[in-house]
């Protein structure tokens, strides 16, 4: 049996064959359904608001969409119901250019939704209701393990069963299937098992700071104390600032990009979904923070999550 270390060595290795998938994401699909207000109701009120506008969102969605507009040869493992939602967030992957033949469609669930106000200070109240995303097992992710040990790449987050993200990362793991893993929701806590397999953990400055449990101190703090913790590398995206990384050669800081931010809904899946697709293409981390950050960037110049992502054409239009 290899190491961990023998089968990252191997992956590093650049003569070794590419995988049929750069990036494969196991995570939620959610429609997201908005209406804006001029005021967010409190209880018992009732408020007229604009049209509705149903988008396709979830972070796991949203991050296939931006690894595979981006060039990265990608696929997808969710649940969805058997209903218009459920069509409208395949529909959206297909046009991204995903293989979405691992999805499930459970004709016995509602596709997960979330229902989004949004006032005109841009200040937002959600409810999600997750629907077929919990009802995504270790179950499906075992029946799915040949998809996974055909990725360079498998990217997680935390809106689908915890015992589902665990099983994805042990089965990647025991496939030398590099796991970028971004915790969010930010649970209290992240197990250590867990914690270990991620290469990197990629957090905003919110998560770091929880996750590392210090009240105080820095970005760069929090990175090393979520080391010390036991991921393997760690990277902080630190909005219009670009991002902080720390892996075993040490610390960089990659500069954010000056652009007009328009909505930066969505930002840290098209940031998340860029790396997972330069590392799987043999970039070092800081290497693919770099170009994650410009990607992250042009996502924030368009309104929406998945319609902001940027193809390799997109990025060229970006300044330097
Ligand atoms: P969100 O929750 O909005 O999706 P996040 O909190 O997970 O985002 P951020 O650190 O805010 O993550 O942003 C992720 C990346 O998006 C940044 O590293 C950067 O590349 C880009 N970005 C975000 N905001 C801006 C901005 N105002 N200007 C330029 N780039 C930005």
């Amino acid at each position: 049996m290899d190491t961990r270390e023998q089968r990252a060595d191997r992956r590093s290795d650049k003569g070794e064959e590419r995988r049929m998938y750069d990036v494969l994401v196991v995570g939620s699909a959610n429609a997201d359904l908005t209406v804006r207000v001029a005021r967010r109701p409190g209880a018992g009120e009732t408020v007229l608001g604009t049209d509705l506008v149903e988008t396709a969102g979830g972070k796991g969605a949203n991050q296939a969409a931006a690894a595979a507009r981006i060039g990265g040869r990608t696929a997808l493992l969710a649940r969805v119901g058997g209903d218009a939602y459920g069509e409208l967030l395949l529909a959206a992957q297909r046009m991204a250019g995903t293989d979405v033949t691992p999805v499930i469609v459970d004709e016995g669930a509602r596709t997960g939704t979330a229902m989004i106000i949004v006032d005109p200070d841009g200040d937002n109240s959600i409810v999600v209701s997750p629907g077929a995303n919990a009802a995504l097992t270790p179950h499906d992710v075992t029946a799915a393990k040949d998809v996974i040990a055909a990725s360079s790449v498998v990217s997680l987050q935390l809106e689908v069963p915890m015992e589902t993200v665990r099983a994805a990362a042990a089965t990647a793991e025991a496939a030398g299937t590099r796991v970028v893993l971004n915790p969010s929701p930010a649970p209290d806590t992240l197990d250590r098992e867990l914690l270990a397999v991620a290469d990197p953990l990629v957090v905003n400055e919110h998560e770091a700071r929880q996750l590392s449990g210090r009240t105080g101190g820095t970005a760069a703090d929090w990175a090393s104390a979520l080391r010390e913790q036991g991921a393997r590398s760690v990277v902080v995206t630190l909005g219009g600032d670009g991002a902080l990384v720390l892996d075993a050669s040490g610390t960089a800081a990659i500069p954010g990009v000056r652009v007009k931010a328009v909505d930066t809904t969505g930002a840290g899946d098209a940031f998340t979904g860029a790396l997972a697709t330069r590392l799987a293409a043999g970039a070092t981390l800081p290497e693919a923070a770099r170009f994650a950050v410009r990607v992250g960037a042009a996502a924030v110049t368009k309104p929406g999550a998945q319609p902001s992502y940027p193809t390799a054409d997109d990025l060229a239009q970006l300044p330097e």
